[in-house]
């Protein structure tokens, strides 16, 4: 049986868009409705010959001109910016053109800062390839490049007009890209939803095997649980910061070992660790912190982290944006289905976690 298309809504008012999610979406004409004529499509070396044939195909109508960057994080750079907005110059293109990602999180946050910027901001389209950027990337209005001293360190708050998500692209993602996408997906049944957890667990099985039907509702479960959080607060004032379970505790692994360590890999071994401390200290059911870990070995995930110093952790955690004064903000898992930000100070504490986890 076909799968059928799943639809939600971010809701920010006038700014409201829609995610389309499900197979073959590609295929559709038009990809969205309205488009204006002049149409700028980002893209990439790697994922221009698998799709880009199809979008221009679905975009017969328009006129299309395509910029492509090569691949990986280094692409997100200044001279991409520069070179993109050359391109939307050197071809006349008006303030009611509209800018296409198709792509990775990489492509999606270059060519959003770029739709942010381009004349004051111009619409922005989502096609989101990769399952990170599906579940996380292309949700919520984050965009932005790295320059050299830092990761995302230009950037914009800039909303999509709409996020098209044809789960058929994910057939051809590399095992390791599809299981870093599935970290996030955990995630969201962490810190938001203990039913989608069980489901989880229940469908671990067919999300390893890249099930249609089963990719379709994770990811439409994942976008809702975003799509509440952004809509309730968009720029990251208090509840947004949920999202980042996990995610101080991996950032310092990605820091210290990058060439070993994707960033799906090092958050599921942060929220091991964010769940250990929650446990050690009584805060977390021993039952709830056997299944995270669980849930994240049988999708394929690391549940123990690399053997760093202390020194190191605090250099690398110390460095993270959510730190204040010394406090150091973890978001942490009260039960599945729950997490709050909990500000902590004692090393001892933070320490005893870590290394009830380290290998
Ligand atoms: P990516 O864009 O580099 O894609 C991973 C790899 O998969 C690349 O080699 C890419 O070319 C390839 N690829 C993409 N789609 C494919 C497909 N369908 N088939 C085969 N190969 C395909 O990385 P990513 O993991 O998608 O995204 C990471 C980026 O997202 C980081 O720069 C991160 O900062 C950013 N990010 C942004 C947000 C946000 O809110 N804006 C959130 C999370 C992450
Ligand atoms: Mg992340």
């Amino acid at each position: 049986m076909q799968t059928p298309i799943q639809q939600i809504t971010v809701g920010l008012g006038e700014r409201s868009y829609p995610i389309e999610i499900g197979p073959g979406l590609l295929q559709r004409s038009p990809l969205f409705p309205n488009l204006p004529q002049q149409i700028l499509i980002i893209t990439n070396t790697l994922i221009a010959p698998l799709y880009l044939a199809q979008v221009k195909q679905s975009l017969a109508a328009h006129q299309v001109v395509v910029h492509e960057i090569g691949d990986g994080e280094a692409e997100k750079s200044l001279p991409n910016y520069q070179a993109i907005m050359d391109t939307l110059i050197s071809h006349s293109f008006a303030r009611d053109c509209a800018i296409i990602a198709l792509g990775g999180g990489v492509v999606g946050d270059l060519a959003g800062f770029v739709a942010a910027t381009y004349q004051r901001g111009v619409t922005f389209y989502q096609i989101p390839t990769t399952l990170l950027a599906q579940v996380d990337s292309s949700v919520g209005g984050k965009t932005a490049i790295n320059h050299q001293l830092g990761k995302n360190l230009i950037g914009a708050f800039h909303q999509p007009h709409g996020v098209l998500i044809d789960t058929d692209c994910l057939q051809t993602l590399s095992a390791r890209d599809y299981t870093c996408g599935l970290a996030e997906v955990v995630k969201y049944g962490i810190i938001a939803d203990a039913d989608f957890f069980t489901w989880l667990e229940q469908q671990a099985g067919a999300l390893c095997a890249r099930d249609t039907s089963a990719i379709t509702q994770a990811i439409k479960v994942s976008c809702s649980i975003k799509a509440a959080i952004v809509a309730a607060d968009e720029t990251e004032q208090h509840q947004r910061a949920l999202l980042n379970l996990g995610h101080t505790f991996g950032h310092a692994i990605e820091a210290a070992d990058y060439q070993h360590w994707r960033h799906g890999e090092a958050v599921a071994a942060g929220m091991v660790i964010a769940a250990t401390l929650m446990e050690q200290t009584g805060q977390l059911a021993s039952t709830d912190l056997h299944r995270i870990r669980q849930l994240l070995q049988q999708l394929g995930l690391p549940v123990e982290a690399p053997q760093l110093t202390l020194q190191q952790w605090q250099d690398y955690m110390q460095r993270d944006k959510k730190v204040k004064a010394g406090v150091i903000r973890f978001i942490l898992p009260t039960a599945i289905g729950q997490a709050q930000m909990i500000g902590l100070s004692d090393w001892q504490v933070i320490a005893t976690a870590i290394n009830a986890c380290s290998s």
